[in-house]
């Protein structure tokens, strides 16, 4: 496998391009993003990188080189390196050649595929490759697969097993009932603490609002009361006046009374003596 050769080389010259061309295992290790894929095609060398500003969508570049250690190329290799555009926005034939014939070029450009010659100390573009669309649902499942997730909520990439944190990146997954089995959604660490942060400022505000209510509730029936209470009082003072001057104006009426029959006693008795 003299190809092997080459790929660090390449691995370098897209490093220098701003391509990311390694991800980590779940022990901390790194994973290089060589020959990876899914399905039967497999690319020899991947570099991603975001793509230039573009508003509003987010937008990867998926750059994929085939390696051939061979001085001169076919079509075969051509259409092999075609063959990536189901994952790659740019696909790549590289070869250690003295020189792409005319023909080369022809065929890669009809295909859309780039060139790449190698040399020993340089890695050059001959020909550029063009833009290909790959299905971004599918780069995000293969992504997966290089323990790249993808977080839907602020739209960013991490890597799922942090070397500097090997267990637990803060990430977490949520299920989706519309996923199939095994599939889940991912929401990265920031997400995840602002989430819970919103969420204990809004329960808190609820329960705040919720005792707010309850204290009114009470204060308002405990006027209520009071008032009850302020009418009973009057009720029975008004009927306690009443008795009493009843009461007075009886005790009075009896008074006279038996004032006026002990005079007339008196006065009978004065008779009789
Ligand atoms: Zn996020």
């Amino acid at each position: 496998m003299l190809e092997k050769y080459w790929y660090p080389k390449i691995q370098k010259y897209l490093e220098n391009e701003g391509y990311v061309c390694h991800g980590f295992y779940k022990n901390g290790k790194k994973l290089d993003f060589i020959d990876t894929g899914i399905g039967n095609a497999r690319i020899d060398v991947l570099g991603i990188k975001r793509a230039s500003l573009i508003a509003s969508n987010f937008q990867l570049e998926t750059i994929g080189v085939e390696v051939k250690h061979i001085g001169k190329i076919t079509i075969k290799n051509i259409r092999q390196a075609a063959s990536y555009a189901h994952l790659c926005t740019r696909c790549y034939l590289a070869a250690p050649v003295e020189r792409f014939s005319e023909n080369d070029k022809k065929n890669a450009a009809q295909a859309g595929v780039g060139l790449i010659r190698l040399k020993r100390k340089r890695v050059d573009v001959i020909v550029e490759s063009n833009k290909f669309q790959p299905d971004i649902d599918l780069i995000n499942q293969f992504l997966w697969f290089l323990n790249v997730v993808f977080c839907p909520i602020c739209r960013t990439y991490k890597h799922r097993y942090d070397p500097k944190e090997l267990k637990y990146n803060g990430g977490s997954w949520r299920n989706d009932i519309f996923s199939k089995k095994n599939k889940w959604i991912y929401i990265c660490n920031e997400c995840n603490i602002k989430l819970s942060k919103n969420t204990r400022q809004y329960l808190m505000a609820r329960e705040l609002e919720q005792i707010r209510n309850r204290f009114e509730g009470i204060e308002q029936k405990l006027a209520k009361t009071k008032r009850h209470v302020d009418k009973i009082d009057n009720y029975y003072y008004h009927k306690y006046l009443k008795l009493k001057g009843k009461g007075e104006r009886s005790i009075k009426r009896l008074d006279n009374y038996y004032y006026s029959k002990h005079a007339n006693l008196n006065r009978a008795l004065k008779k009789i003596k």
